[in-house]
């Protein structure tokens, strides 16, 4: 049993005031593993304090000397990863394939924005103005379970690159892998208040930082319900914000591509993280003319999975985070056979075998039109469905008729022709032949999937008032 009853504010691990007890659990097994204690409004505004107060010195640091600071923080973390992959096995259950990758994405984070930094001018003339990107002030960054090492490596990587300092709310349920993390950005001796850390509920901390006056901007991922009440807190003061929400990808199969290579790629990024991914291609548009063939070798693959606990090598989907996420992915598999989808693969229950952890069958519906609601809500497990189209106007159209548009994937043969295919779909990325992630890309969605874009050029911009000076 793990206790976590710290938070960090100030640079420094301290009691929090908040008092409420959190369980944490292995989702593999369901055995509660841990205790977190929460912060609360107070903490929060402890936090946004010693923010505050360290604003002014660290903002006026040079690139040089934040260059170096994202170089330490970078070589801090990446000499914790086995420790952090451990306990995101432990407390997530993610495979370790993607674990590993997980691990490494976010040390890498810090060196991404120490590139985007050297090449970044905070000055230019414009006519006959002078024009500077100013740090914006005290950041609040909010993150969700199924990103928690990414995602505040990530945002913390380009706050601090922007010169602004931090106050960061991780998912009340990661907070073992919060810990592990923390200790190791402790070690790299970034100035007291620079950043701080504060467990806590969303609709407690997280309110408190979205809506406190000291807040200039909150940097949030996670789902499109919760950022819309962030954004409508934070418009009373003005704060600036950057959503980073849900999605529901669609992967066009054009009718040339290489099967082969494209069931593969569908599967690989529709069971992405076993499904809990925003970026996740869940919706699988395929061409009525190669469907029987489609469908044979996507059963296959599907059959193929190896379901179970992370701890073994070989398992590429692992079980759901909670009873929550369990109870709603069965509910949608129910819902998809009430819609009168039919089952390719999988269905609703436990694999064999599997009587303990929250595990589900991964799982492909046929017989799919994209009025369905298991086509439109963001189920977040792994749960596909395949949706017949006869022309590539018919599958753009789909493609496109979502409020979602994160992340969208097309496979063909034909690199030119995915290229056409991809400048019409309405999402902040499109993965043509499952390409590797361009980590100094801006990321992020249209519509419904979010508002701005994180890392590189376009990440730290968002973090920078613009002043033009004039005469
Ligand atoms: P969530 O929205 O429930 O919670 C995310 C974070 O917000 C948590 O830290 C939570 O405590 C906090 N929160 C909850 N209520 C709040 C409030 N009223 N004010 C401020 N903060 C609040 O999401 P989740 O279940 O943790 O994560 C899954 C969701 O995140 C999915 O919808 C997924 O698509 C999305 N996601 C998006 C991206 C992306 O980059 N676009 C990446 C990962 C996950």
């Amino acid at each position: 049993m793990r206790t976590i009853d710290k938070v960090y504010i100030d640079g420094q691990f301290v009691t929090p005031h908040g008092q409420e007890l959190f369980d944490l659990f292995n989702p593999a097994t369901e055995a509660r593993i841990g205790q977190v204690r929460l912060g609360d409004a107070i903490d929060a505004r402890a936090a946004v304090a010693a923010a505050k107060r360290a604003f002014p010195a660290y903002s006026r640091t040079s690139k040089a000397e934040r260059i170096a600071l994202l170089h330490r923080l970078h070589d801090a973390v990446a000499a914790r990863t086995d420790v952090l992959v451990a306990a995101m096995i432990e407390e997530y259950g993610a495979p370790q394939a993607f674990v590993g990758f997980s691990a490494a994405h976010a040390a890498n984070l810090f060196l991404d924005m120490a590139r985007t930094l050297e090449a970044f001018d905070f000055t230019q003339t414009l006519g006959g103005a002078e024009v500077t990107l100013q740090p914006m002030g005290v950041v609040a960054a909010i993150s969700p379970w199924n990103s928690n090492f990414g995602s505040i490596c990530g945002k913390l990587a380009t706050a601090l690159a922007a010169g602004c300092t931090v106050v960061i709310k991780p998912s009340e349920m990661s907070a073992i892998q919060t810990q592990v993390l923390a200790e190791a950005l402790h070690e790299a001796g970034v100035p007291p208040g620079v950043f701080n850390i504060v467990n806590g509920r969303g609709d407690v901390v997280g309110a408190e930082l979205s809506s406190h006056p000291d807040v200039a901007k909150v940097i949030f991922t996670g789902s499109t319900p919760v950022g819309r009440s962030i954004m409508r807190a934070a418009a009373e003061t003005m704060k600036r914000v950057t959503l980073e929400l849900g999605g529901k990808g669609p992967n066009i199969i054009l009718p040339d591509a290489d099967l082969e290579a494209a069931i593969s790629t569908v599967v690989a990024v529709g069971f992405l993280n076993s499904g809990q991914a925003c970026i996740a291609g869940t919706r699988v548009l395929a061409p009525r003319s190669r469907m029987p063939e489609i469908l044979e070798r996507l059963k296959a693959a599907v059959a193929a999975l190896k379901v179970g606990a992370a701890t073994d090598p070989a398992v590429t989907i692992g079980p759901m985070v909670s009873q929550k996420q369990w109870d709603r992915v069965q509910g949608y598999i129910h819902l998809g056979l009430g819609e009168g989808a039919k089952l390719l693969v999988g269905g609703e229950g436990r694999p064999v075998g599997l009587d303990r952890g929250w595990f589900v069958h991964p799982t492909v519906f046929t017989g799919v039109n994209n009025d369905m609601r298991i086509a439109r809500e963001e189920i977040f497990g792994p749960v596909l469905c395949v949706i017949p189209y006869d022309d590539e106007d018919e599958a753009v159209a789909i493609a496109n008729d979502t409020t979602y548009g994160l992340q969208a994937y097309v496979e063909s043969a034909d690199l030119a022709h995915a290229h056409r295919v991809a400048e019409r779909l309405e999402s902040g990325r499109v993965v043509i032949n499952g390409a590797p992630h361009a980590p100094l890309a801006p990321f992020g969605g249209f519509k419904q999937s979010g508002i701005g874009r994180e890392y590189g050029r376009y990440g730290l911009e968002a973090h920078l008032e613009v002043r033009a000076i004039l005469g």
